[in-house]
């Protein structure tokens, strides 16, 4: 008998008949003699209809109160669930974040897991029950509600798996797998079997919402090896393997190019004639740290006559108030003036194999360019290049990519960078 940890995400939890549908795939997963504990999200929308309805009452919501109005829209899905399981006959129990004890800090919005008690979920499993458990909440030290950013529950099904030592985490959504890039975007795109934590990481980050970057940096540090697959076949789903002895399989097969992820969400800002001495950036990023504004590709250009240009990425939800807090650094630092692009899009491109080829940034700018599509901003690290483009060009950059490394065939079958 394994212990099975299986979390099904907005699309799965949709509607009542497909609440149904996850009640009996449950079903099934116990009829063949495991133990499960079910991690869901609130129905598809509930989460952005619950934030919209604060905004019509306040211009400035408390987080306090944000995390325990967005908890609501799990609580429901939990109930219903349980709800829909009794009634094919399976005993089941709901529990809240609270319940469960999972407790984290104190940063509503984004709270960090520090522990989970899963003593009360042993407790129910071995009365044979199914567990029920709400994602993307938790409790702090003190008993208030915390929420663990969007699309937290996949971090909520990954901690619950490191908790209570499961066999297997599945992550179900509308999609039977991880692919080369979202395929609601690039019908091309093609399955990836076994891809590493280490690139999974950097696509969810860059913008690859199938998974939630956050699962994906707990899999890593907790060694949970997680399954992503589809609630609407029984397709063999796609691993994200941790490192160790299948993880760095994953990454030694592993292609120049694994996948190319396109974020939508960015806004670039420039800030134009700093006057270029020490400690210059450091004056100028300091009030967007403090504020926790993300900030991504980072561009200095090389001094001209005594100044230089930044540019850099927020998301584009920050873009306002990091263009205000750097307007009041302005004539402390005597800088010409603070631009902002919100219609722009980061497209990257993630691999592990990048680190021992050269050749790809020559592939990639040339195929960009021969498409036509300018680059505002060019980042590297060493498994991933990520380029900042004019929005509309989101779509185009990464299909051009996606056929410059020919991602739509096997891996054998792809041409080397040099051919
Ligand atoms: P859930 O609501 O179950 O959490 P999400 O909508 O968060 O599901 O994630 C599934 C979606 O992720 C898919 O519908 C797909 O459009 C998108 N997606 C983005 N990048 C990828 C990718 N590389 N592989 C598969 N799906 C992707
Ligand atoms: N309901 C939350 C959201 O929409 C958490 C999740 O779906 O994972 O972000
Ligand atoms: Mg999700």
């Amino acid at each position: 008998m394994s212990l099975i940890v299986q979390k099904y995400g907005g699309s799965s939890m949709a509607s009542i008949e497909r609440i149904q549908h996850v009640a009996r795939r449950v079903a099934r997963t116990q009829a063949a003699g495991h133990k499960v504990v079910v991690v869901v999200s609130a129905m598809a929308g509930e989460t952005d209809r619950l934030l919209s309805l604060s905004g019509k009452i306040s211009s400035k919501p408390r987080d306090r109160e944000i995390d325990v109005l967005l908890a609501t829209g799990e609580q429901v899905s939990i109930a219903l669930l349980a709800l829909a399981l009794g009634e094919i006959g399976v005993e089941a129990r709901s529990l809240l974040g609270h319940q469960v004890k999972i407790v984290t800090d104190n940063v509503h919005g984004s709270a960090r897991i520090h522990t989970i008690d899963a003593s009360p979920v042993h407790e129910c499993l071995d009365r044979g029950e199914v567990v029920v458990v709400a994602g993307f909440q938790g409790v702090d030290h003190e008993g208030n509600i915390t929420t663990l950013g969007r699309g937290g529950s996949d971090l909520s099904a990954v901690a619950m798996a490191a908790a209570v030592k499961a066999d297997a985490c599945e992550i179900y959504s509308d999609v039977d797998g991880i692919y080369t890039t979202d395929p609601n975007m690039y019908a091309k795109a093609t399955k990836i079997e076994r891809i590493s934590c280490e690139e999974m990481l950097e696509l969810a980050s860059l913008g690859a919402k199938v998974l939630q970057a956050r699962s994906v940096e707990f899999a890593l540090k907790y060694g949970v090896a997680i399954c992503c697959k589809s609630t609407f076949d029984d397709g063999e789903g796609s691993w994200v393997l941790p490192d160790g002895p299948g993880g760095s399989m994953a990454s030694l097969e592993g292609a120049v190019v694994t996948g190319i992820a396109a974020d939508r969400q960015a806004a670039r800002i420039s800030v134009t004639r700093i006057p270029d001495r020490a400690g210059a950036a450091a004056e100028l990023f300091e009030p967007l740290g403090r504020e926790a504004i993300n900030v991504d590709v980072i561009v200095q250009t090389a001094p001209q006559d005594g100044h230089c240009d930044l540019s850099f990425t927020v998301p584009k939800a920050s873009a306002k108030q990091a263009q205000q807090l750097l307007e009041g650094l302005r004539s402390e630092l005597g800088f010409a003036e603070v631009r902002v692009d919100d219609c722009v899009a980061k497209v990257s491109i993630v691999g592990a194999g990048m680190r021992s080829q050269s050749g790809v940034a020559l592939r990639c700018f040339r195929a960009l360019g021969q498409a036509g599509v300018n680059l505002q901003l060019i980042s590297t690290s060493e498994i991933k290049i990520s380029v900042v483009v004019d929005e509309r060009f989101a779509e185009v950059a990464v299909r051009v990519l996606h056929d410059a490394f020919e991602l739509d065939k096997p891996q054998g079958e792809r041409k080397g960078l040099h051919d």
